[in-house]
């Protein structure tokens, strides 16, 4: 009699309901019990080998550098057993037939050429994401924004509503504490502004008059940003002042003023940081039907993170019309709209920017109003920038089947093509 599993003995919720709904009452390998639906292994093996079919593929040959220079080539991944407990989320001690049940069910035909796809002795890894199709929605989405901006586009509309889609009951995971992603700064939060001084007659209209001089700016002075398009006012700020100043970018020996703000009331924030982490906050199951959507949306978010972390690179501005118009729906357009958001900050290691959107109608005369901020008395302080830190870190770097080099920045391929 082949071996069996029981829906009780499996972890995944996902798996279990689809052993409950079609398995008999077989004798279960891990439980011995007689009385739940099970599935044989070699049914598992049919159930796995197309998701495993679908999310892994042959290892690629990976350069590594060793400590001494030496280079070398070695092929990626792992074997299949180890891609059978990534999806299956644990372990079996009959891990090997589980194995033996993926292989015999890849049903190819060697009379017409075809190849196994499985190989005991192979590595196995994870494809890379695609976020492609999300790319090439927000394509098409923009013809319909170079038509005018008096309303919010349509599909624009739909493609956010997709991506924010449940985001306020995701939680991350740090430690034993499940963080919200959508979360509500309290009033008092301290933030920070700075602004490159390069003459006194500068630092005496800033000393004379901070909030004016590095608080929000007003709607004529505004250049468009990472989430702001021309004439839409936003406040770039940073949580802390260390990355406040490293955000500046500033020359060595140049002039920096900063002030501390603190908010007038309680904000709800977006946290693309937390965002980023989410994704194991709810673990998702490779047999869950929509669990590719998932995975997608959850890199194309990481890849919008990206996009709003890094500069503006000049001839490039268009990339950001996707951030802006991100921007724009998260402040107006989503059910429950916020009032700003927190991302990493990509000059200072675990520092956090924030930009907060004004208060809609209320652009007066007094932007810090709008913004629901004040100037902290006395925190005015002009800095020289003495010295500048930068660090780096190992790629790797993996050529594909068409002999290119491909390095890995954990954040999945580009999009095929330039969207602009
Ligand atoms: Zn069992």
């Amino acid at each position: 009699m082949e071996r069996a599993l029981c829906y009780g003995c499996v972890d995944d919720s996902y798996l279990s309901k689809i052993i409950r709904d079609e398995g008999e009452m077989f004798e279960c390998a891990v439980c011995e019990e007689s009385e739940r639906e099970a599935i044989t292994v070699q049914r598992l093996g049919q159930i796995m080998e197309p998701i495993l079919r679908e999310h892994f593929e042959l290892g690629p040959q990976v350069i590594k550098f060793g400590e001494d220079d030496k280079d070398w080539w070695e092929q990626d991944g792992g074997l299949i057993s180890e891609a059978v407990q990534e999806v299956l989320g644990q372990y079996f001690d009959f891990e090997d037939e589980i194995v033996n049940a993926i292989v015999d069910a890849d049903d190819y035909w060697p009379p017409d050429g075809d190849e196994a796809y499985w190989d005991k002795a192979s590595l196995y890894v994870p494809r890379r994401v695609q976020t492609g199709h999300y790319f090439a929605e927000w394509h098409n989405t923009l013809a319909e924004l170079k038509h005018g901006r008096r309303f919010f586009s349509p599909s624009a509309r739909a493609l956010f509503e997709k991506l924010f889609d449940g985001i306020d009951d995701l939680r991350a995971r740090r430690g034993r504490k499940r963080l919200p992603v959508a979360r509500v700064l309290p009033k008092g939060t301290s933030i920070y502004r700075a602004r490159v001084c390069n003459s006194r007659a500068a630092l005496k209209s800033m000393f004379a008059n901070p909030i004016n001089e590095l608080g929000p700016p007003p709607a004529e002075a505004t250049r468009p940003g990472r989430m702001n398009a021309e004439g839409v006012v936003v406040l770039y700020a940073a949580r802390d002042a260390k990355t406040c100043l490293a955000e500046m970018r500033p020359a060595l020996g140049s002039e920096v003023a900063i002030i501390e703000m603190k908010t007038t009331q309680a904000l709800r924030v977006l946290d693309f940081a937390r965002l980023d982490e989410a994704r194991s906050g709810k673990a998702l199951s490779y047999f869950q039907p929509d669990f590719t959507d998932q995975v997608e949306r959850r890199a194309f978010l990481r890849r919008l993170h990206s996009l709003i972390s890094h500069p503006i690179v000049p001839g490039r501005e268009a990339d950001y019309l996707i951030t802006q118009t991100m921007a724009e729906y998260l402040a107006h357009v989503h059910d429950k709209p916020f009032d700003g958001i927190l991302f990493s900050s990509v000059q200072r290691a675990g520092g956090v920017n924030i930009v907060l959107f004004p208060e809609k109608g209320l652009l007066t005369n007094e932007p810090a109003d709008a913004f629901r901020v004040k100037y902290v008395d006395n925190t005015f302080r002009l800095v020289s920038t003495t010295a500048i830190r930068y660090s780096h870190h190992n790629l790797e770097v993996t050529i594909d089947g068409d002999g290119e080099p491909w390095v890995d920045d954990g954040l999945g391929p580009p999009p095929d093509d330039d969207w602009e």
